[in-house]
């Protein structure tokens, strides 16, 4: 009999859930069951299903946070019924949302942090949105003031996280990707210049790129923007997508120039549920004024009583992940999240030196928390074959739970595959060093077993490392870049 036919899914109180009909038959999945269950038989067989799943904390290719304190638990289940749209019933979870937006204002170094405008979203995929749509509105006003067409915005990117993708297509701009490149790992000033016009909305510069961890070099991109506005007249604003970095350098390099010490920024996204260290699900987009966000896309609505601004693409959601994230800011300060990214980059580099003596790995991102974010790549050396690819060895790490992304990367040098391990809150050495362990318990498998490729010997993995150079480890972030010619390529005729 299929389950919950039955009404009497449990026969008494007493008996094993295990023992009961439910657990013996099994669960509906196209149809909702007519009756009910207890609930502690349904939890069981729901929590059973999640068994499947891997275990979070081994799994290195995310970028969010797998652990939580119990406090952060505690106040996440106290705010399961508090939703945080509506500021006039919860004022003070409001309140808490505001402290966080200036806050972060603040970290970012905004002139005026109590005046900056921004707010808290699901992740850095809506501030984004956010962040781009502000842009287009900008540049619409710009262009119809100065009687020009308004048909045509584009937008330009380094290799850029799919939301940016999205926002291009949701929104019909156009997207001007700068390539990867051998030799050219990310958006350089040079790149920018040759894509913008004056229909560009704005330059979206990545600070913690997705595919290499590295940090777009942002004041080399202002200053260069800076003297196009001097010489043409094209005025291009900067947004940030530092979904990671924007809670990695204030924190470990704070001498990094990327954020609002630079004018042209106007605003930044960051993901609370990166290296925030917030739960899942909460982001933030700041604007460095007011007058940066335009009155056209804030709503205000009076149905949940008072009258309240609203710029969003949701509306009803959680308040816990804001709140706990308020609490991560009160909880460990400066000093508190200083301590645990350092000791993040500190793991990652400590990766990067083990890996190498146990394969013919060459590191592709080594942790310098000057260049990116607490995290480690490698590839296969070039001309090396071991007689088995990443993708094996990320394979064979699954064994142990691990889950160690292997990836290609973007189309121009798609031939390159690296293998990333992002290291987050809650990873310490002694599981750095478990990892490690079992990577070298892998690679003996593989050579043991060696995977046939009928393609040929691991050549996927082939990484030219002659014409494709590592990103030195330069100081051209360190502080505003002298007005050379090299940073001030103005735009060939
Ligand atoms: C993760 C990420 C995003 C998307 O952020 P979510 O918080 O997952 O929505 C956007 N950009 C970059 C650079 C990212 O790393």
């Amino acid at each position: 009999m299929p389950l919950h036919t039955n009404s009497n899914a449990r026969p008494s109180l007493d008996a094993d859930i295990y023992g009961t009909e439910a657990a013996g038959s099994s669960v509906p999945k196209f149809r909702m069951p007519q009756g009910e269950l207890p609930p502690d038989v349904a939890f069981a067989l729901v929590r059973d299903e999640l068994f499947l799943d891997g275990n979070a904390r081994q799994n290195l290719a995310t970028f969010c946070q797998t652990w939580m304190d119990p406090q952060v638990h505690q106040l996440m289940d106290m705010s399961l019924d508090k939703n945080m749209i509506d500021k006039d019933e919860y004022p003070a979870t409001a309140e808490l949302e505001s402290r966080c937006v200036h806050i972060l204002a603040d970290l970012w170094n905004s002139p005026k942090a109590a005046d900056t405008i921004g707010c808290s979203t699901t992740g850095s995929s809506e501030a984004s949105m956010l962040g781009g749509l502000a842009l287009k509105w900008q540049w619409r006003k710009r262009m119809q003031a100065a009687g020009k067409p308004t048909d045509k915005p584009n937008i330009i990117t380094g290799p850029v996280q799919v939301c940016w993708h999205k926002f291009a297509r949701y929104f019909d701009v156009e997207l001007r990707e700068i390539p990867l490149k051998r030799g050219q790992l990310g958006m350089t000033a040079e790149e920018v210049l040759k894509r913008c016009d004056e229909n560009t909305i704005g330059v979206v510069p990545t600070f913690g790129v997705t595919f290499t961890c590295q940090y777009e070099p942002v004041a080399a991109i202002a200053v260069a923007l800076d003297h196009l506005a001097n010489t043409t007249g094209l005025d291009i604003p900067i947004h940030v997508d530092a979904a990671s970095g924007g809670f990695t350098s204030p924190f470990v390099t704070p001498e990094l120039l990327w954020d609002f010490r630079l004018p042209r920024v106007r605003s930044i996204n960051a993901s609370g549920h990166k290296y925030g260290l917030a739960p899942l699900g909460v982001g933030w987009v700041v604007w460095r004024d007011r007058s940066d966000l335009p009155d056209e896309l804030v709503f205000n609505v009076n149905y949940l009583g008072g009258d309240m601004p609203t710029f969003a693409l949701n509306f009803s959601r959680s308040a816990g992940q804001i709140i706990a994230q308020y609490y991560l800011f009160l909880r460990l300060g400066h000093d508190g999240y200083r301590r645990i990214l350092q000791n993040g980059y500190d793991t990652g580099q400590h990766i990067g030196r083990e890996i190498r003596k146990l394969g013919p790995f060459e590191l592709f991102f080594d942790g310098n928390p000057m260049n990116g974010i607490p995290a480690v790549s490698w590839v296969i050396r070039d001309g090396a074959d071991p007689g088995y690819n990443l993708f094996d060895l990320s394979d064979r790490l699954r064994v142990r739970g691990w889950q160690v992304a292997a990836y290609t990367m973007p189309p121009n040098i798609a031939d390159v595959v690296v293998m990333r391990v992002l290291i987050r809150h809650g990873f310490s050495r002694d599981m750095a060093d478990l990892l490690l362990e079992d990577v070298r318990r892998s690679i003996r498998h593989l050579q043991r077993h060696p995977v046939s490729h009928p393609e040929g010997p691991a050549e996927a993995t082939t990484f030219t490392h002659h014409a494709l150079p590592l990103v030195p480890s330069d100081d051209r972030q360190r502080s505003l870049p002298p007005l050379t010619e090299e940073v001030l390529l103005v735009p060939a005729e």
